[in-house]
């Protein structure tokens, strides 16, 4: 028997942590055919407990390795996907993140990515939390 459905779960995955989540939402199949697996992941998101951080105002540090990363857009930016996690993450303030890089962060951004050393350095400096 497939396990094949017309409707599907979406589920989108936390650019912090990279677990599925769901996102509460139901894909249909326009056509009503079994053609989708029980859940589906369309894309990037915040899961609950990364959305609530983000919510009170701080942003998350990914760390990455840069070897195995892919590289930065033009803008600057690593994309999500390309990006070579080491699978540690912390959290900081904005406020404080602002202070520590001497840079600005647009509000909508949920976190950044930084090399191995960064999260070591500002341990030593400001405590972020951990996880
Ligand atoms: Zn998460």
């Amino acid at each position: 028997m497939s396990d094949k459905s017309h409707v599907s779960m979406e589920q989108h995955v936390c650019i912090v942590c990279c677990k599925t989540f769901d996102t509460g939402s139901l894909l249909l199949d326009r056509r009503l055919r079994a053609s989708m697996e029980r859940y589906t992941t369309t894309g990037w998101g915040l899961c609950p407990e990364h959305q609530q951080r983000f919510d009170e105002g701080f942003i998350a540090l990914i760390e990455i390795d840069p070897q195995r990363s892919g590289s930065a857009s033009s803008s600057g930016r690593l994309k999500p996907e390309e990006a070579y996690r080491t699978g540690r993450f912390a959290h900081l303030r904005r406020s404080v993140f602002t202070d520590v890089f001497n840079t600005q962060i647009e509000d909508e951004r949920p976190c950044v990515f930084v090399e191995p050393a960064v999260i070591d350095h500002l341990q030593a400096m400001v405590k972020p939390e951990e996880g």
